[in-house]
């Protein structure tokens, strides 16, 4: 069977791309295949991000926040975030949100089933399930298949258990979020909370770390209950809903054009800022531009661009800092956030900044301990 585009993989990037093509009138009609091996029906993640201006999925923004909280054991903040708004979608709204506009277009299908290879010819890619296989002319993937290897050595993990809790009584203030908590014990490496309010009933409460190896399951839940029960002195909750995630912050290599007419989307195209984890903003941006090249018939096979390599420099050199434990996160972060407005940090978060401001920014860390690292990581060839 042979189509325009094949989508492999219809998580975040996937529906993300299809929404842009089918938002595109020159693409629009053209035959898309979406290949999963989930239905995507369940509400498996909750995506948080920041932008300035509604953005692409405005309509399905579930809560927002114009104010965040810095937490350290010496350090507390309230952060305006200005011009940012701080933005929080429920996965399956996002499914049933781009699912249902697909259905409108005939030429859309959709296939469940497990993906086993994707191969490349001269001007086609194929991908291959166990039943069928599908031949198009690109096939853009966010699944794992063509993923570097990850190690202890190259790789620290993001890893966290989040609950949707539910209270009686009006405990929470609904305006201000908790971006980081560092004030927990810090004994797994790098550990934060994470609380956003949805209302003074109900707020996302998430056990997050930065480290080797991921804990046993209990260790997440005692933590979890520890810090409702201890810091935010809610002892009356029900839980309405959990999640748990690991997301790669890692040094290795993950190639946004792995084999011909093959092009790697999502974490599996490098979107993954490596240094925090976030991926939501990446990918829309990254979709975006690949609809413009194909709208203008470029090549979307395109190289990095200077500014891209420097934030993945960046990147690469906290992430290196923080595998050979010159800092702890909590040091980094905090370091960052006492020294510099909080709208510069969300712009060079999100690979939006002014060079002046990067160099502020740096400017507030500890040379020493970056200097070595950032010059390893210019080095490395990739
Ligand atoms: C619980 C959780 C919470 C997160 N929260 C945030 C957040 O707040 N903000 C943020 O920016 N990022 C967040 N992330 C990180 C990132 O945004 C998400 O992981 C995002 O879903 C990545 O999009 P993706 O399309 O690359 O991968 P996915 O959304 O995981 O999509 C990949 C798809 O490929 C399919 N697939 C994989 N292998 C195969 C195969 N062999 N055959 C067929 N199908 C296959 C999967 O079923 C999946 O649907 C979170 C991640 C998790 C896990």
């Amino acid at each position: 069977m042979k189509y325009d585009f094949i989508i492999a993989g219809s998580g975040c990037a996937g529906l993300s791309l299809l929404y842009h093509l089918l938002q595109e009138p020159t693409l629009q009609n053209k035959s898309i295949l979406i290949l999963d091996r989930d239905a995507k029906n369940s509400n498996d993640r909750t995506w948080c991000f920041w932008e300035k201006k509604p953005g692409t999925f405005e309509s399905i923004v579930h809560a927002k926040w114009n104010t965040l909280e810095f937490l350290s054991t010496d350090y507390k903040a309230q952060l305006d975030l200005a011009s940012y708004t701080y933005k929080m979608i429920q996965g399956i709204d996002f499914y049933n949100f781009v699912i249902q506009l697909a259905k409108k277009f005939p030429n859309v299908s959709f296939v469940t089933a497990p993906i086993i290879s994707i191969t490349s010819e001269i001007h086609t890619a194929t991908v291959t399930t166990e039943e069928n296989s599908y031949t198009s002319t690109y096939v853009f993937n966010s699944t794992g298949l063509f993923n570097p290897k990850m190690t202890e050595e190259n790789s620290l993990l993001q890893h966290f258990k989040g609950w949707v809790i539910e209270t009686k009584e009006p405990v929470f203030d609904a305006e201000v979020g908790r971006l980081m908590d560092f004030s927990v014990a810090q004994d797994n490496g790098t550990t934060f909370m994470y609380v956003l309010p949805t209302s003074q009933t109900t707020a996302l409460i998430e056990y997050t770390l930065f480290s080797k190896k991921i804990l046993e399951k209990e260790e997440y839940t005692q933590a979890l209950e520890k810090y409702i029960q201890e810091d935010l002195q809610i002892s009356d909750y029900t839980i309405a809903h959990e999640e748990f995630g690991v997301i790669p912050m890692s040094l290795a290599k993950f190639k946004k054009n792995p084999i011909k007419n093959v092009i790697n989307i999502g974490t599996a195209g490098g979107f993954t800022k490596a240094s925090t984890g976030y991926t939501f903003q990446f990918i829309q941006k990254d979709v975006a531009e690949i609809v413009a090249n194909l709208k203008a018939g470029k090549n979307i096979n395109t190289d990095s661009s200077f500014k891209k390599q420097q934030y993945a420099w960046y990147d690469r050199t906290l992430i290196d800092v923080l595998l050979t434990e010159k800092l702890t996160g909590k040091e980094v972060f905090s370091m960052i956030f006492n020294k510099n407005e909080p709208e510069k940090i969300l712009a060079f978060l999100a690979n939006e900044s002014k060079f002046i401001d990067d160099i502020a920014i740096m400017s507030s860390l500890p040379i020493g301990a970056f200097l070595t690292s950032g010059v390893k990581q210019l080095l490395v060839k990739n």
